[in-house]
């Protein structure tokens, strides 16, 4: 039983001095709750409680519930025993909860949270694996619970739209069906630990340029296409407990109090239970934002205020402290919020407050952070999210009883580049670059290391004509003194980062020609990206054997890369995300970052393999491509019943086989090929996907469920989904591009 504490006694008491006369009378009317209030029985079901608790607060109570009491804590009602939501940011394990990344991740910074830090989201984007993003999930939700919060802000699914986008590494690449998938996979691990997710950011934060200003047009097909079903799946499949709106404007609305997305789609058409949260300082109003649909407005308190007031904040258009208690009580004093209305907003808080058990147990720290088994998830996705892009003459799997020596070099080698920057940038214990897990794996090799080129603004003094001069002179001398180069480029968190859009798809400054100066050294070179975007490569990567993209691998990247290029494990990542030749080829390029802060999703639907596969683009490596060091040869598809009403599921099945020498997965991709909509539709959309283990010369069948959903496109005429009848074809294959198996299947209604 929980004891109404002394400590509220002489809060009521200055409550009642300071509060106007109408809500002086509402409170004095406020009754005294008895110990065996409904509300705090947990046997009985969530709206019961609901429904209670809502009776015996006072309207003031309930406005006050409407704005965090700090930088990421919601407001307690001491009197009613209501918790305080104590959240922490997300999504790839647990940032100190002190204040904005720009603080907290400062080598100073106050607080110093140390967890897990879990690769980013486009590497486990590429594992295709959802029970390894469960596992994950729950593994950052134990540490959100021992570290004393409640929840964690996060998944992330905005859908990489170009690829310059700031927080591209955060999201699950550019195919909804799959940041769809892995986002509920990742809301399931959290919630099934009794922690509180937001999924984020609702909608269309596509691009970080003018965040706080920038309108994103969009058609109705297209947002329920692309951009609505990662949250869609959250809601209805995951019955996600909350969802975080984005800053940015969404066809002339702010998405904090655009009534269309918030009640029309997520509440109404959705059928959303939980609350909504604002991202940090994104509300520009109180009663349009209230009844809009906006629950729960972040920041509060004096760290709100103090967050607005900065001069960083008025420069890029951040804008909060619009829902604090007194502008609300306002409001629904004027009449603009009614009484069902707050109640609505209230209601949602709580009802995630006791379905998620916080209500009756509260998250005490103390549990562990950081153990084998979270470590063991972290690195097993820093590995399965490896993707292996190209392979000459087989240079890999490195064979360390062959070989003498590996020179390792770049500016990603030394360092471990964990992550992109902003507030998903977590601080570990520990973190493992490429060259100690290369230097730990490589026993008995002589291992060199050469920076090669400094990274692009991080250390002045590499950034001489002499030192780069130097710095590329080294580099080439170790290449041709080992038998093998392994040359790792790419950004880190303050070239790729929350809050502003990378520069360039090209390499940070020198780091082609380190490229080109180490291949010519020594042609038995593998290139490793570490990065979370797309990046240009034509400079270099017709001469280059071997290419790795191993992203942000968080703490564990160093022993994931290096467990793939000694062949401990087999390569299994594929790409979440196409990698274009150059920008001008990326179907938005035309179009971003917008004209006068309003960018038009002029391309449509043909986001990504979308627009490539339509319109015979060739990608440089198209979507879902990854090679092995085994191979698979997939044959048998079945897909039955062949002619459907649409009324039962088809089954589809084929058969892959290991038909190389040594135990592998492989991700099997199964797209849908519409040709006879009345509507332009892409060549194919991905619907199912499965990553199968083999080990050599193992078969397996393969085995997916289609439903009516998967044949539909979203029709603006009918303003639904909509499934044609006539003959699809279901294409199965290794990539986009890729499709070994094809068998048509009719729909007859
Ligand atoms: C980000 C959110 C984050 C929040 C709290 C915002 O700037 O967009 O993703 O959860 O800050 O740190």
């Amino acid at each position: 039983m929980r004891r109404v504490p002394f400590s509220v006694f002489p809060l009521l008491l200055a409550f009642v001095f300071l509060v106007p006369a109408t809500l002086e009378a509402q409170n004095q009317a406020a009754p005294s709750v008895p110990a065996n209030a409904p509300y705090k029985n947990a046997r009985l079901g969530p709206e019961q409680r609901v429904a209670d608790l809502l009776s015996r607060m006072t309207v003031e109570e309930k406005a006050t519930m409407l704005a965090g009491s700090g930088w990421m804590e919601s407001a307690a009602i001491e009197r009613l025993g209501i918790p305080s939501i104590k959240m922490a940011d997300g999504p790839m394990g647990v940032r100190s909860w002190a204040g904005s990344s720009a603080v907290t991740n400062l080598p100073g910074g106050p607080l110093k949270v140390q967890s897990t830090s879990f690769p980013a989201g486009v590497t486990m984007a590429a594992t295709w694996d959802t029970e390894l993003v469960t596992r994950e999930g729950q593994a950052i939700a134990q540490e959100v619970k021992a570290l004393g919060r409640d929840m964690i802000l996060g998944p992330t699914v905005n859908i990489n739209r170009v690829p310059l986008w700031g927080r591209n590494f955060e999201g699950y690449g550019e195919d909804p069906y799959l940041a769809a998938r892995l986002g509920v996979a990742y809301i399931k691990g959290v919630q099934g630990e009794g922690v509180i997710p937001s999924v984020k950011h609702f909608d269309a934060n596509n691009e970080e340029f003018e965040r706080h200003r920038i309108d994103a047009h969009i058609d109705a097909r297209t947002l329920h296409e692309i951009y609505l079903p990662a949250f869609k799946a959250a809601v209805k499949e995951a019955g996600v407990w909350t969802v975080m709106s984005a800053y940015n404007k969404l066809n002339g609305t702010y998405c904090a109090e655009n009534a269309p997305l918030l009640t029309g789609i997520l509440k109404g058409e959705f059928g959303f239970k939980g609350f909504v949260i604002s991202d940090w300082g994104s509300t520009y109003s109180t009663a349009p934002t209230v009844n809009a649909g906006m629950d729960l407005e972040m920041p509060g308190g004096a760290p709100a205020r103090a967050m607005i007031a900065s001069p960083r904040s008025q420069l890029s258009g951040n804008s909060g402290t619009w829902l604090e208690a007194d502008k609300v009580l306002a409001a629904v004093k004027a009449g603009q919020i009614s009484p069902a209305t707050l109640d609505d907003n209230v209601g949602r808080i709580l009802r995630v407050i006791f379905v998620s058990g916080l209500f009756d147990h509260a998250h005490t720290a103390g549990g562990e952070v950081d153990s084998p088994e979270q470590r063991a998830v972290a690195r097993q996705g820093a590995t399965e999210g490896i993707v292996l892009l190209k392979n000459a003459a087989s240079l890999l799997p490195l064979d360390a009883a062959k070989i003498h020596s590996i020179a390792v070099i770049g500016p990603n080698a030394a360092v471990a580049r964990t992550g992109g920057g902003g507030s998903s940038l977590v601080r570990p214990k520990y973190a493992i670059a490429p060259l100690d897990g290369i230097r730990e794996r490589a026993q008995g090799v002589q291992v060199s290391y050469a920076l090669g080129v400094g990274m692009e603004g991080e250390n002045p003094a590499e950034d001489t004509a002499e030192a780069r001069a130097k710095a590329l002179k080294e580099a080439a001398d170790a290449a041709a003194q080992a038998d093998v180069a392994v040359v790792v480029v790419g950004r880190y968190s303050r070239l790729e980062a929350e809050s502003f859009d990378v520069k360039t798809m090209d390499l940070p400054a020198g780091q082609d020609a380190l490229i080109e100066a180490v291949e010519k050294a020594n042609p038995r070179t593998v290139v490793v990206l570490n990065t979370g975007d797309p990046v240009t490569m034509t400079r270099w990567i017709d001469k280059t054997p071997a290419l790795v993209e191993m992203w942000y691998g968080g703490q564990e990247g160093g022993h994931a890369l290096a467990s793939v290029l000694f062949g401990d494990a087999n390569p299994s990542g594929k790409l979440p995300v196409s990698l274009p030749r150059r920008w001008e080829d990326s179907p938005a390029a035309a179009n971003y970052p917008g004209e006068n802060l309003k960018v038009n999703y002029a391309e449509g639907i043909y986001v990504g393999y979308r627009y490539f596969d339509s319109k015979n683009v060739e990608p440089l490596f198209p979507f879902g491509f990854g090679l092995s060091y085994t191979t698979f040869a997939y044959s048998g598809l079945t897909v039955t019943p062949g002619k459907t009403a649409g009324k039962q599921p088809v089954e589809v099945s084929l058969k892959v086989k290991n038909t190389g020498p040594r135990a592998g997965a492989e991700v099997v991709e199964l797209y849908v090929h519409d040709g006879h909509a009345k509507i332009d539709r892409p060549v194919r959309e991905l619907k199912g996907f499965q990553r199968v283990e083999l080990k050599a010369g193992e078969t397996r069948a393969v085995k997916f469920t289609l439903d009516r959903a998967a044949l539909s496109y979203w029709s603006p005429e009918k303003q639904g989904w909509v499934a044609e009848p006539g003959r699809f074809e279901i294409q199965v294959g290794a990539s986009s591009r890729d499709i070994r198996l094809r068998a048509p299947l009719e729909l007859t209604r």
